[in-house]
C-alpha cells in the first residue's frame, strides 16, 4: 500500500499483472500515466477500450483480429496450400515481421505440456485438422519453439496429420532457432533463414 488512494492502488495492482512489470515498475508506470494525463492516460484508456470492443479471434486460424475471418485468411494473394503452425500471436507477428512466409497461419494457443497439464484438447487442434481435411493444404510448416514442449507438440501434430493423408508435406523450421528459442525473441534474419532452410 502506498497510501495513494484506492483508484491509484487499483491501477498499480492491475499494471503489476502485465508481463515484465513487477510492483516496482507498476508504480512507476502508474505515476507516468497519471502525470501525463492528456498525452498518455486518456489515449491509452481509449486504445484499451477500443481493443476490448473490437479485437476478437479469427474462427479459421485463431489469430487476434478485428474481423472474422481475419485479413490473412481471406487474402487471395496468400498461398492457401501452406499453413504455418505457431504457438501464439507473438510468434505469428515475428513471422510476419520477417516477411518470408506467404501462406496462411494456424495459432495453437499454447503447447502440450505434461508439467502444466496442457492436453491436445486444450489447443486449437481440431480446427487445424478440419482445415487440412478441407483438401487444399499441401504443406504444414511447424514454427514452434525448440523447447521440449514445442517439439513434443510438433511431433504430436505431425503424427495426427500423417494419419489423415500421406499427401501432406510436414516441414520444420531449421536450425538457427536456438534451443529454448521463442520466435518473438529472435532477430528477423535468423527467422528468415530458419524458414528458408526448413526441412
Ligand atoms: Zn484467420
Amino acid at each position: 500500500m502506498s497510501g495513494a488512494g484506492p483508484e491509484i492502488e487499483r491501477l498499480m495492482a492491475l499494471l503489476s499483472k502485465l508481463p515484465g512489470l513487477g510492483p516496482r515498475s507498476a508504480r512507476r508506470a502508474a505515476l507516468a500515466l497519471l502525470k501525463r494525463r492528456e498525452q498518455l492516460l486518456l489515449p491509452l484508456t481509449a486504445a484499451m477500450q477500443d481493443a476490448a470492443e473490437h479485437v476478437t479471434t479469427c474462427s479459421v486460424c485463431g489469430r487476434l483480429a478485428t474481423r472474422d475471418p481475419c485479413a490473412t485468411c481471406i487474402d487471395p494473394a496468400r498461398d492457401a496450400s501452406m499453413i504455418c503452425v505457431v504457438e501464439d500471436d507473438g510468434s505469428l507477428w515475428a513471422m510476419e515481421r520477417v516477411g518470408a512466409f506467404h501462406g496462411r497461419y494456424h495459432v495453437l494457443g499454447g503447447l502440450l505440456s505434461a508439467l502444466e497439464g496442457v492436453r491436445p484438447e486444450d489447443l486449437k487442434l481440431d480446427r487445424l485438422i478440419a482445415r487440412v481435411q478441407g483438401g487444399d493444404v499441401r504443406e504444414v510448416v511447424m514454427a514452434l519453439p525448440a523447447t521440449v514442449e514445442g517439439q513434443t507438440t510438433a511431433h504430436y501434430i505431425a503424427d495426427r496429420l500423417r494419419g489423415l493423408s500421406n499427401q501432406i508435406e510436414i516441414t520444420y523450421l531449421a536450425r538457427g532457432v536456438p534451443v529454448g528459442g521463442d520466435l518473438d525473441w529472435l532477430d528477423d534474419n535468423t527467422i528468415a533463414h530458419a524458414f528458408k532452410t526448413r526441412r
